[in-house]
């Protein structure tokens, strides 16, 4: 996905580092928010699957990240929310109020910009909290993330499944902006009950075959 970047530098590290805290924060919000996903309930790993949850969610944007402990996960799960709010109001057009949320998540991690060297890395930009803990750091840094998409014209690719029963979120990172599913499985159950409604659309003239389950 490309979010900005050119001409920055002929290096993408900066565009990289926007889509790594953006695909953390779409992992952290299907991980640790509870609805519906895929057709059924949802409700977030507890205890011991939480941290593990979280990791996994984290290590999508940065491999190297360590694991968490239970009340960071505890914490992560606080941050997940808010950023859903963000998503759930983007999803409703209520672009006001998701960048209202953003400036508020931008000012309550302390957000600020800071060029980094390590691992052998060019300088490169990364975006820190006001104390550097691992869940500040993360939490600005997604902040900085949506912020930087809801800035631009593709804020419209925050998306929240429109799948029935499901409202896990994603980014539209597709050419065209068509992305409307949070997952292939949410598409092909859609697609799939979109077949079996024309299906029965072209047997219902007539007599109701009701029982014609087995037929
Ligand atoms: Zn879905």
């Amino acid at each position: 996905m490309k979010l900005s970047g050119e001409g920055v530098t002929g290096q993408v590290n900066f565009t990289s580092h926007m889509d790594a805290v953006v695909t953390v924060a779409v992992r952290l919000v299907n991980a640790l928010t509870p609805g519906q996903a895929h057709g059924r309930p949802y409700l977030p790993p507890d205890g011991g699957g939480m941290p593990a949850a979280v990791t996994a969610a984290l290590r999508a944007g940065r491999t190297e990240t360590r694991e968490v402990s239970p009340g960071e996960a505890a914490e992560f799960r606080a941050v997940a929310e808010g950023i859903r709010a963000v998503f759930d109001a983007v999803a409703a057009g209520r672009t006001d109020a998701a960048a209202r949320r953003v400036n508020e998540m931008l000012a309550g991690t302390g957000a600020r910009p800071r060029l980094d060297r390590h691992d052998g890395e060019p300088w490169h930009l990364h975006f820190h909290g006001a104390e550097d803990s691992l869940v500040t750091g993360w939490a600005a840094g997604c902040a900085t993330g949506l912020a930087v998409v809801l800035g631009s014209d593709l804020r419209g690719r925050l998306g929240v499944c429109t799948a029935p029963r499901c409202d896990r979120v994603y980014v539209d990172t597709s050419r065209n902006a068509t992305r409307r599913f949070c997952s292939t499985s949410c598409q092909n159950r859609v697609k799939a009950a979109a077949f079996r409604a024309a299906h029965q659309q072209q047997t219902r003239p007539g007599q109701p075959k009701k029982s014609s389950a087995s037929a």
